[in-house]
């Protein structure tokens, strides 16, 4: 194997090996633009380092071979004493990981090489200048020195020069310091600074391959579910200099704004400085613009090469250069990160300019993002009372009452109050408090702590690290800047897109995205709003490109017209079980406690006009478009009143002497009922099968209120859904039931229905078995959350605020899978049963009706397993069109 690769051998297609810094640095050497020369060692490098503890044998002589090149090229050896070429060592991995070690620059400087580095550059400050910039770094990053102890050093000299910043050094300051440097390195490090050119390029580059893993790089890894076993590559380059007086400098730029996707003159130029200088914010920056007036040419030159790179990579690139004495040199490229809304707006943009198709439009957008862009916001006009800021660590806008502790928060929610939990930092223990918070505000902690990464997966608005606030959860109060108090009970406002913390309530306004979808907002209207019209158009080209159908979750007729309004092509899943509760419990309950035939008639007889009615809306709502009832489902005993609740009134109705016979009566029913493990007990199927007449009863309703639909000239699609099934028993015996009910109905109105009776698949006997079942049913509906539930073993009401946070953090799974499908294991079984439910019955209609139904990577997985639809709640449903449509191009 080659482990080196000169700038002119890679491209940009190799940055599994060569990283993205270096794969990039390829493709501009490739494209003739201005990159210093140099090589990029590969991660298979690293990878063999990390595995063994050893560079790999050959490593060592490529490296000189690609070093004696650059040598020759550049005229100069490496550190070579009268006029010594110098280069940066960087760090760069396939994905950019922020928490990496980065760069270690002027690698070959010395005592003897900094004197000829002067002479050569006609300045003398800028050279011990260099020289302690190295020594700084290499300290700090290949020696592990803390780097404190070189900041103090350069801060003391400064205070005893009495200036404030350390351009106002001169040589001869800077000599001393870099004495001092030496020293510290020594008593820290334990060694002398390396001397010889080639020893501190071979540390460093083991450095690099050793940052690979660091902590914050691990942690960062888990957090973006990076693989940890792709390793970096490391980047030699030579070095150019921006700081070589006023003629040079150093900028970064934007080919369009990341913020907009507008095209024109993005970035940031910092005349006489290095990369370093921009990021310490030692000077300010002046807009990338003004260098027109600064320097001309490289301007006029930069301008090209960016439209070279934009039309080249087909995309927004973001950018790093540097001009050395009137010569402007690029540095880096990539595609650059932007807005959600951005990539919305730019996706667009480039279409409009014919550099990429539809299809790969659809490639530049992700779910994530619109569903981003669907959350409400602060009105900007209304932004008033800011008291803090922190880190926007999980986007969204919450408002509501300040809380200190997580039991207080779920006490508070549940008697239906808007609280924000706010803590100092947050634990596992705070789980529930965070789930039933609008939002959580953390005065300590980054975007990788407990709180940002737990919010961000909840989709929970967070601001974390608000450290100028003081929360005092003992006192259940927080002290904002300025010495105002907040109380438990406050109101408080936070916005996790900005960070900012406010007092009171900030008033929301809803996404313009939302409007747009609820119809409230046309596209094609002249002030539509550029976001808009561009997730308008993206959408048309999803739906132009998807395979798979998207239905929605919905059990009344008002989320089944804004699902309608949000593109929802039928109804996949619409639960009975809501339909009995309310005022009618006390029919269920009647229905449940009969004790004879005729009692339990009656129920039923008094509950069939009221789901009826509930039907024909549903049915009106959706006309023409199908909908899939699901016959009741849950365990009876849900219906009945809390075990320990009726004890209690059953025990004070005795103690008082007060007549409590039908509370007794309630009370036995529910022990009768009580089950451990309800979840795998009397319910769905289950129940149809032992209570007599239910199912039928709702059968019937579904059947007349079609009957009456059709009667209004309507067009009812509805299809009956059996939940739970094992066997295809099961299915035969309560199929048999229904059809005579309908054709009873069929009978008495007149009229052909052509109800469909399918099941759900959500037992692994039932998908294990599909092929069987595929004989009673004409459609499955995968429900993947029993399905999850049942596979794993895990029950899915308890686990994720259990002990799924250590099975992350540990790495068991990087996501739930109760959010996203296991491909391996759940979704191994869909495939199976899809494949042998259409081995029996080619016409099988298959659809997905659990929460993956609208997740995006699961989406991609339906699409793949060749499902016809995924039903999902109605708010997911337009992140569901997307991903089918990217899915599919
Ligand atoms: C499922 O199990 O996936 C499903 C959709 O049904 P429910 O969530 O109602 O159990
Ligand atoms: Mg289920």
């Amino acid at each position: 194997v080659k482990f080196v690769y000169d700038f002119t051998e890679g491209n940009k297609d190799l940055k599994d090996l060569l990283g993205g810094k270096g794969a990039n640095l390829a493709e501009m050497t490739n494209l003739g633009l201005p990159v210093p020369p140099g090589f990029t060692i590969t991660t298979d490098a690293c990878k063999v380092y990390l595995d063994s503890g050893e560079e790999p044998a050959a490593l060592r002589d490529e490296v000189s071979a690609h070093l004696d090149a650059l040598e020759q090229r550049m005229g100069k050896k490496l550190g070579q004493a009268d006029d010594p070429l110098l280069v940066s060592v960087r760090s760069g991995a396939k994905f950019s990981m922020p928490g990496m070690m980065d760069t270690v620059l002027n690698i070959g400087l010395s005592d003897k090489s900094v004197q000829g580095l002067a002479k050569q550059a006609g300045d003398e400050r800028f050279a011990w200048d260099s020289y302690r910039r190295l020594i700084q770094m290499f300290g700090k990053t290949v020696l592990g020195v803390d780097g404190d102890l070189f900041e103090d050093a350069l801060e003391k000299a400064k205070e005893t020069k009495k200036v404030a910043v350390d351009t106002e050094l001169d040589a001869a300051d800077l000599k001393k310091l870099v004495t001092k440097f030496k020293k510290i390195v020594k008593t820290e490090a334990g060694r002398d600074f390396p001397q010889d050119p080639r020893t501190q390029m071979d540390l460093a580059i083991k450095a690099v391959f050793e940052s690979w893993n660091g902590d914050r790089a691990k942690l960062y890894r888990r957090q973006e579910r990076i693989p940890h076993d792709l390793g970096t590559a490391v980047n030699v380059c030579s070095m150019v200099f921006g700081n070589l007086g006023p003629d040079s400098g150093t900028g970064v730029a934007f080919t369009r704004d990341p913020a907009s996707g507008h095209q024109g003159v993005y970035g940031d130029y910092l005349q006489n400085a290095q990369g370093e200088d921009v990021v310490a914010g030692i000077r300010n920056t002046v807009a990338l613009a003004e260098l027109e007036q600064i320097d001309k040419k490289s301007y006029d030159q930069l301008m090209q090469i960016m439209e070279t790179l934009e039309n080249h990579y087909k995309d927004l690139c973001d950018i790093e250069f540097t001009i050395e004495r009137g010569q402007l040199w690029m540095l880096q490229t990539r595609v650059g990160k932007r807005t959600a809304g951005a990539a919305f707006r730019i996706a667009t943009q480039l279409v409009d300019q014919g550099l990429i198709d539809e299809a790969e439009a659809l490639q530049r957008v992700t779910g994530a993002q619109l569903a981003q862009l669907m959350f409400p916001r602060f009105d900007d006009g209304a932004r008033v009372g800011q008291v803090g800021r922190g880190i926007a660590a999980s986007p969204g806008a919450a408002v509501g009452k300040a809380v200190f502790d997580s039991y207080t928060a779920v006490k508070w929610s549940r008697s239906g109050e808007k609280v924000i939990l706010v803590r100092r930092e947050t634990n596992p223990d705070d789980l529930d408090g965070m789930i039933a918070a609008e939002g959580i505000l953390t005065s300590r902690g980054g975007k990788t702590s407990h709180a940002a990464v737990v919010a961000r997966g909840m989709g929970k608005t967070c601001v974390c690290g608000a450290e100028d606030l003081e929360v005092d959860t003992k006192r259940r109060r927080m002290t904002v800047p300025g010495g105002h108090v907040v109380e438990e009970g406050d109101v408080i406002s936070i916005d996790g897109s900005s960070g900012k913390v406010y007092l009171g309530e900030v008033p929301v306004v809803p996404s313009p995205v939302v409007e747009y979808f609820e119809g409230r907002m046309h596209a094609g209207a002249d002030d539509a709003d550029e976001l808009v019209q561009a997730v308008h158009r993206i959408m048309a080209f999803a739906d132009r490109k998807r395979r798979l159908r998207v239905r929605a979750n919905a059990d009344n007729a008002e989320d089944a017209l804004r699902a309608r309004r949000f593109g929802a092509q039928g109804i996949g899943l619409c639960r009975t079980e809501h339909m009995f509760l309310g005022d009618r419990r006390e029919l269920v309950e009647r229905l449940i406690l009969a004790d004879t035939e005729a009692e339990r008639e009656e129920s039923l007889k008094q509950l069939l006009p009221l789901q009826k009615k509930d039907f024909v809306e549903l049915f009106e709502a959706m006309d023409g478009l199908p909908v899939t009832v699901r016959l009741l489902d849950p365990p009876l005993h849900e219906f009945l009143p809390d075990i320990t609740e009726l004890s209690v009134r059953v025990a004070l109705a005795e103690s008082r002497q007060e007549p409590h016979e039908n509370e007794l009566r309630l009370l036995q029913a529910v022990h009768r009922l009580h089950e451990q493990n309800p979840m795998l007990g009397l319910r769905g199927v289950r129940l149809g099968l032992v209570i007599p007449g239910l199912f039928t009863m709702q059968v019937r309703a579904i059947a007349e209120a079609a009957a009456e639909r059709k009667a209004a000239k309507g067009d009812p699609r509805a299809e009956i859904m059996i939940p739970l099934v094992g066997t295809v028993q099961e299915l035969e015996i309560v199929r048999e039931e229904a059809d005579q009910v309908i054709a009873e109905v069929e009978a008495a109105t007149g009229t052909r229905l052509k109800l469909a009776i399918g099941t759900m698949i959500e037992l692994p006997r039932a998908a294990l078995t599909a092929g069987q079942i595929a004989e009673a049913a004409e459609f499955f509906s995968f429900g993947t959350n029993d399905l999850t539930q049942t596979v794993w073993g895990f029950s899915r009401d308890d686990v994720e605020a259990s002990f799924f946070t250590a099975y992350l953090e540990k790495g068991i799974f990087g996501v739930s899978p109760f959010e996203t499908i296991d491909k391996d294991g759940v979704g191994s079984l869909v495939k199976s049963a899809a494949k042998a439910g259409r081995a029996t019955r080619p016409d099988l209609k298959l659809g997905v009706c659990g929460e993956h139904g609208g997740d995006p990577e699961s989406v991609h997985f339906f699409h793949e397993v060749g499902l016809d639809y995924v039903s999902c709640s109605p708010f997911r449903i337009p992140v569901a069109r997307l991903e089918a449509g990217r899915a599919a191009s």
